[in-house]
């Protein structure tokens, strides 16, 4: 099969795999219909993340149909049309029946291989799924390919991000970072009922997005964060900060801007080997700092029904489509956020 395979620093190649088989008996092979590029693959693409073996077929955000399955699985038949978290899980360790799937005893992610261990990942023609049965859901009706893939990733993690961050509907929150993921944040945060909620980039065509999702974009090429921030707060600073962008500075404006007693809410990857504020700044602000991977998995069946309602045009965040032999180019576009890119979709 065809697949984009990593081969170090912002090099991504068209090439041959062999073609995934069943290994243990909960697999399922899934045929992409399509597939995604997240701001995580650009951690692996800038190798700002280490340890990935090249040749690893890239990415995590696909939905397809299944076209095999191992003798165990018995939710999925051939045929069915599936969507996917970004990690598998088991659905019986510890970790997933708290709804904790990202760490679950048994899960793995995938597009990443270290040390010869690990998956592939589905920015190909073809995935293998381990634990397919309590991995793998069935695109519910009327959802399009575009929004399983978000419902596998990036709309769960602005999900978790919001749910995070404790929004209610008579705080201040702001989310720092419009991409994918913030913007979905801004829905979330929306959906929990916020009315002032404030939207934090410096790329014109994403603050524009946020805008039309309920947020009130700020600048940060132009305007102050914080003026605007507490002129909105009698001068304290937001309820509840979502930092979807994975950087020190990110991270540091959310904690200048959250009140004392706030809570920063972090889903960006950032690879640094110290946080952003010392212990006795968080101290001084009594911080409550939330950090980490989304449970996909424990969180996505619950986002169906805000996805089938259509309230908000979460497709349109896919503004390039590209068949996955250009996905080289996918990759520079979108890393450059040339051409007005906000996500690139992939078909094989
Ligand atoms: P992206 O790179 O497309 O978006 C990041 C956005 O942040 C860009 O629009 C950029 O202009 C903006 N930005 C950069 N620095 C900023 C700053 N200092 N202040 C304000 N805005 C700033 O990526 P994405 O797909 O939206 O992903 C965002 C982050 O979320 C990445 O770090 C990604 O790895 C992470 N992520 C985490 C999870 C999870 O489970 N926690 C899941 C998916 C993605
Ligand atoms: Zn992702």
């Amino acid at each position: 099969m065809k697949a984009l395979t990593f081969h170090g620093k912002e090099d991504i190649q068209f090439t041959s795999l062999e073609d995934p088989s069943i290994v243990m008996p909960g697999d399922a092979i899934v045929r992409i219909s399509a597939c995604a590029i997240c701001g995580s693959d650009l951690h692996v693409y800038h190798e700002r993340e280490k340890g990935i073996e090249h040749g690893t077929a890239m990415g995590h955000e696909f939905t397809g149909e299944i076209v095999e399955i191992g003798k165990d699985v018995r939710t999925f038949r051939p045929g069915d049309k599936v969507m996917s978290p970004f990690t598998t899980s088991c659905g019986r360790c510890f970790y997933c029946k708290l709804g904790l799937s990202c760490r679950c005893l048994n899960g793995q992610l995938f597009g990443w291989i270290e040390h010869g261990k690990g998956l592939h990942g589905g920015q190909a023609e073809y995935v293998r799924v381990p634990l397919a049965d309590s991995t793998l859901m069935k695109v519910p009706e009327g959802v399009s390919h575009e929004e399983a893939i978000l419902l596998g990733d990036v709309l769960s993690t602005g999900f978790f991000c919001a749910r995070q961050a404790e929004v209610k509907p008579n705080g201040v929150y702001a989310v720092v970072g419009c991409g994918p993921v913030g913007l979905m944040a801004v829905v979330a945060a929306r959906e929990f009922g916020a009315e002032n909620l404030f939207a934090i980039d410096v790329v014109p065509e994403r603050m524009a997005k946020a805008r039309e999702f309920g947020a009130i974009p700020i600048d940060a090429s132009k305007q102050q964060p914080a003026e605007i921030i507490h002129e909105a707060t009698e001068g304290r600073g937001a309820d509840g900060m979502m930092e979807a962008v994975g950087s020190h500075s990110a991270v540091r404006l959310a904690f200048e801007l959250v009140r004392p007693g706030g809570v920063v809410s972090s889903v960006g990857v950032c690879n640094d080997e110290h946080l952003a504020f010392s212990p006795v700044d968080a101290y001084n602000k009594n911080l409550t700092y939330r950090i980490g991977r989304c449970p996909a998995r424990s969180v996505m069946e619950q986002l169906i029904p805000l996805v089938q309602r259509r309230k908000y045009n979460l497709g349109s965040i896919f503004t390039h489509r590209m068949k996955l032999e250009e996905g080289r180019q996918g990759y520079e576009i979108f890393a450059g956020k040339k051409d007005h890119c906000l996500k690139v979709l992939l078909e094989p």
